[in-house]
């Protein structure tokens, strides 16, 4: 057999090469074991070049993390996730700039904005996971699922700093 699943190797060594999260040594084994392994190679070529495409989409800022992190954790990673994942993100950014676009100083305002947000995020993720529902396992939703709450959280979190600063 040949091709991306080609080698029975841990992947996980690759995508973590790809994002130079390896201790120097380790990078040096896993970069010799690619010079073997055609799968890994082929693994490692497809992951750079979807990672470089990402990067230069550049999500900066705090939100970034945490979702991300789990996005990336996971062990099989087809384009087509990572993809949704961007739209999700993408999505969240959204809504959470137009949160932060409406003037409201008032504590009650900012409550009723802060709810508003996070159930049109609610939204879109419900939208999001009837498709990846389709294309992926049960363990790679629920992984998508424990992210996508976790960011709800900080961007929960994010608004009420954001709107105390603003406040002061
Ligand atoms: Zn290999």
């Amino acid at each position: 057999m040949t091709g991306r699943s080609g080698c029975n190797c841990d992947p996980e060594m690759v995508f973590e090469l790809v994002e130079r999260s390896l201790p120097p040594e380790q990078e040096r084994e896993v970069r010799a074991h690619l010079e073997r392994c055609p799968g890994c190679r082929e693994r490692y070529e497809l992951e750079a070049e979807l990672n470089a495409r990402l990067e230069a989409l550049d999500f900066s800022g705090p939100r970034r993390s945490v979702c991300e992190r789990v996005a990336m954790a996971l062990p099989t990673r087809p384009a087509k996730v990572r993809l949704l994942w961007v739209l999700l993100a993408g999505g969240l950014l959204l809504v959470s700039l137009a949160a932060l676009g409406l003037n409201g100083t008032n504590p009650a305002a900012f409550v009723v904005d802060a709810s508003a947000a996070f159930w049109s995020s609610a939204a879109i993720l419900a939208s999001l996971v009837s498709k990846v529902l389709y294309a992926a396992g049960p363990v790679l939703l629920a992984a998508l699922l424990i992210g996508a709450l976790l960011d709800l959280v900080l961007l929960a979190v994010l608004l009420a700093v954001a709107r105390r600063t603003r406040a002061v």
